[in-house]
């Protein structure tokens, strides 16, 4: 079969690789329809190092099940499913607590043994608590949506959680990249009143209003700041949404936090202490946040995907095939395309 794999920063290749098989019996394979490109995957295209045996990309899809190992029982061949970015065994004390990406059985998709998803299939391990069937999975309007909800959707959605968004609050968003904008229409779903984004790209401004955005804000650093209390009372917001993860957007994030307010971040941190000890203790200022536990989500916003109430898949402003995989690496790291969709 055919997939994504880097073999250094800048070098993404489509190569011939040995059929996804089942190797345990909690195993699934799923045959890829749709998969994407993830703004996580530009941090080794920046800076991957030189590796021989090269590294399987990819860890979003949506997909149709084409085999199952003989302990699998709740997925079934031909089911179409999403595929979170994480895998998990959906009964540890984690999962149960729907912490699925601290499965004491889990991991990722593109680490260790376990491939890729920019692929024309992948393994899945411990398909019964990964995988999650979706009905109208096979309709073309809805796939990209569907695929959002294997990260992206549910990243922004689980930074709006742990910043605690609420009815009547002031939110903002920093990072107008596919999960921040993902994260304007959880702010909005869960009731927030003022949603700020802070980001700079026209294209993304212009589906943040689309999305629900009430204000932007395009200048950086101190300045950033200055105009967020600006437009909030002189006060900050209730609830930061830091989808960079970078230490200049942490920074921002609590300079713009108000007392009590709360940062969910949901970038990948590249760096090593959280800045502003200070300003956070004194503002009593909670940050969390993490990889997102978007298998507990898909519950919560396959309903509003299946009914239109929101549209993520808008996130994907261009559609390749896999022989577009290393160009539309370099679209996305250039700012050219928001998030690119691989299509099978
Ligand atoms: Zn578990």
């Amino acid at each position: 079969m055919r997939a994504t794999v880097m073999y250094k920063a800048g070098d993404v290749r489509i190569e011939n690789v040995p059929d996804a098989t089942i190797v345990n019996p909690t195993d699934a394979i799923v045959r890829v329809t749709r998969a994407c490109i993830c703004g996580s995957d530009l941090w080794p295209y920046k800076d991957l190092p030189p590796t021989e045996s090269g590294r399987p990309m990819g860890h979003e899809a949506i997909g149709v099940v084409e085999a199952v190992g003989r302990e699998v029982r709740r997925v079934k061949v031909g089911d179409p499913v999403v595929m979170p970015f994480a895998y998990s065994d959906g009964v540890c004390e984690f999962c149960h607590a729907g912490l699925q990406t601290a499965c004491v059985h889990g991991g990722f998709f593109g680490i260790g043994k376990v491939g890729g998803a920019q692929a024309e299939a992948v393994r899945v391990p411990l398909a019964d608590g990964t995988l999650y069937p979706v009905p109208h999975g096979n309709d073309e309007e809805l796939m990209p949506s569907l695929l959002t909800l294997s990260d992206v959707m549910g990243t922004g959605h689980h930074a709006a959680v742990v910043a605690r968004v609420d009815r009547g609050k002031k939110a903002a968003i920093i990072g107008d990249g596919a999960v921040g904008l993902c994260g304007i229409i959880a702010a909005k779903r869960l009731g927030a009143e003022q949603i700020i984004l802070l980001g700079r790209h026209p294209d993304r401004i212009a589906l943040a209003r689309e999305f629900g955005a009430t204000d932007i804000v395009s200048v950086r650093g101190e300045e950033a700041v200055e105009r967020v209390r600006e437009l909030t009372g002189g006060f900050g917001v209730h609830s930061v949404l830091e989808c960079v993860g970078t230490g200049e957007a942490m920074q921002t994030a609590i300079g713009i936090a108000r007392p009590g307010s709360a940062i969910g971040r949901v970038g990948v941190p590249h760096y090593d202490a959280i800045p502003q000890a200070q300003p956070m203790f004194f503002g009593n200022i909670v940050v969390g946040g993490g990889p997102a536990p978007v298998r507990a989500y898909i519950e919560e916003l396959l309903p509003d995907v299946l009914e239109g109430h929101i549209e993520p898949g808008r996130v994907f402003d261009r559609v390749i095939g896999l022989d577009g995989v290393p160009d539309g690496y370099r679209a996305m790291n250039e700012r050219e395309a928001i998030k690119v969709m691989i299509k099978f």
